[in-house]
């Protein structure tokens, strides 16, 4: 069916990566929750590009979802994605069921300080960044394997996932990857399928927003000012805004000027009731 070698055990999984680390290949790993796009795919051609085995992970993750949030509706498109990872010459797909990942008893998590708990998601999804670093962590230490790609897309996810796997020691290198966009500069997503024609249309606004705010702050224009500017211009299109800010590429703490690091941009909005996160670099 899947025409591609599906691990639905954490022991058949370890039993090949112990086979192709004995041979001298390096594995890398590719977390997701499936409904892939293009942007998974270039997540699998990015890690094959640093190991020769690579591994997908297809998991949707129960922890990760507060109770009013779309776990149940969550798109589920395994034998679409086996399809994708086969043109993709992916080596395999890690599908586990919720009952190997979270068996019976199972009690613990994942405490996250620093970028998971500056706001951003973090202040409109209080328990998101910790059901991700769990079954991050699990993933990690389930596969053994040298590389985990994640996308920009989910940036402070990036940057806990990068932070615990330094901290935790978890012996994994995390690669990052730009955001793939569709052509009016929408980020790809899994939940862009959520969207009505006429909010489809729409959802291009934030990305140009966000472009325009990033041109104005490298003029040196007031951060304050284009910040809410950028915030009136989307809630005025129609969204309802969680966040627009500007905060340190790397630590994500608020900045006040360009004069305070790096900048990066994210928000969050949603339209109808699909919410849509991004970010761009300033
Ligand atoms: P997901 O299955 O959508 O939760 O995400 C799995 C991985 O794909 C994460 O590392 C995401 O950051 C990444 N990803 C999702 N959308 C994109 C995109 N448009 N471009 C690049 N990476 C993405």
């Amino acid at each position: 069916m899947a025409g591609i070698t599906v691990f639905e055990s954490v022991a058949a999984m370890r039993e090949a990566v112990a086979g192709w680390h004995a041979a001298g290949e390096k594995v890398a790993l590719v977390p997701t929750m499936g409904a892939l796009h293009e942007g998974h795919i270039a997540l699998v051609t990015e890690a094959q590009r640093h190991a020769q085995r690579v591994i997908v992970s297809i998991f949707v993750n129960p922890t990760q979802f507060a109770p009013h949030e779309d776990f149940k509706k969550y798109p589920r498109t395994f034998d679409d994605d086996c399809a994708k990872l086969v043109a993709a010459k992916a080596d395999a797909v890690f599908f586990p069921p919720v009952e190997a990942m979270y068996p019976a008893g199972f009690a613990t998590r994942v405490l996250l300080l620093g970028p998971a708990a500056v706001g951003l998601e973090d202040r409109f999804r209080p328990t998101h960044f910790e059901g991700v670093a769990t079954i991050c962590c699990k993933l990690f230490t389930q596969s053994r394997a040298d590389y985990a790609v994640f996308g920009e897309k989910d940036y402070q996810q990036l940057k806990v996932v990068t932070r615990m796997a330094a901290d935790l020691d978890l012996g994994i290198t995390i690669v990052p990857l730009a955001t793939l966009r569709e052509d009016d500069g929408l980020a790809m997503s899994s939940r862009n399928r959520y969207l009505s024609p006429e909010h489809r249309a729409l959802a291009p606004v934030l990305h140009r927003v966000m472009q325009e705010l990033a041109a104005k702050l490298r003029n040196r224009d007031d951060l304050f000012k284009a910040v809410a500017d950028a915030q009136n211009a989307i809630i005025t299109a129609g969204f309802e805004l969680d966040y627009l800010e500007a905060r340190h590429a790397e630590t994500l703490a608020p900045v006040t000027s360009l004069a305070d690091g790096p900048i990066r941009l994210l928000l969050a909005a949603r339209i109808g009731a699909t919410r849509l996160i991004d970010n761009i670099a300033v």
